[in-house]
């Protein structure tokens, strides 16, 4: 069974684009042009994501996701919000928006989040919170770590970041995809922040780290979690 993804937008070209290419890439595409209309298809349809215009006559976008939350929906949703346009991402993000786009938007790129979100959400449940890499038993939920008797502290971040990697173990996983995955909308960090915070985890988890055994560097490829040997 695809996926469904609902696109409530009242540009017709742009929800045309839209349609095709979520299609393209193997999704079930269901569109709305205002949002009442919208609202009324995820009820029933009960999407797996939706990609909702801030700015939409009559019922604007963020009414939609109140309403939708109101209504005990908990679909992921991603905004999609002119350039210049005043948004209030605190007032959206309690609204649980999951993202934002910025018209105009590259397709690939927004394609991209969707399945970072789509990953994500269908990781939830099986997001582990207690795991161990080698000797180094990992409470993610509690952002601790510890290796026989000595107990780590690890950041929220770095907790995240080990949860990512020990999930998708022997995997190599992009910086893109653990900026994606980690940090998601809360902030705008660089693949430089992805390194610093590899750097940071090695020192407090690896015992050389300078020649990590635990958190592996795959060069123009990203970071993996391994067993040592
Ligand atoms: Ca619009």
């Amino acid at each position: 069974m695809p996926q469904t993804i609902l696109v409530v937008e009242d540009e017709a070209d742009i929800l045309r684009g839209l349609r095709d290419n979520l299609a393209y890439e193997g999704w079930r595409v269901l569109t709305a042009g205002d949002g009442e209309k919208g609202l009324a298809l995820a009820m029933k349809e009960k999407p797996d994501l939706v990609i909702l215009d801030w700015m939409l006559p009559g019922m604007d976008g963020l009414a939609v996701c109140r309403e939708l939350r109101a209504r005990g929906a908990q679909v992921p949703v991603v905004f999609l919000t002119a350039r210049g346009q005043e948004v209030d991402r605190v007032l959206g993000l309690e609204m649980g928006a999951d993202d934002y786009v910025t018209k105009p938007f590259s397709v690939r790129e927004l394609v991209a989040r969707v399945k970072a979100i789509l990953r994500r959400a269908a990781g939830t449940a099986a997001r582990p919170a207690k795991f161990a890499i080698g000797d180094l038993e990992v409470d993610a939920d509690a952002f601790t770590a510890k290796r026989g008797k000595k107990n780590i502290d690890l950041g929220r971040y770095e907790a995240e970041i080990l949860r990512l990697l020990a999930q998708r173990r022997g995997q190599v996983v992009s910086r893109n995809d653990i900026l994606n995955e980690v940090w998601g909308v809360d902030a705008y960090p660089t693949d430089r922040t992805v390194d610093n915070y590899i750097v940071k985890l090695r020192q407090k988890i690896e015992k050389d780290p300078k020649n990590p055994k635990l958190l592996i560097t795959v060069h123009g490829a990203g970071y993996k979690v391994v067993e040592p040997a």
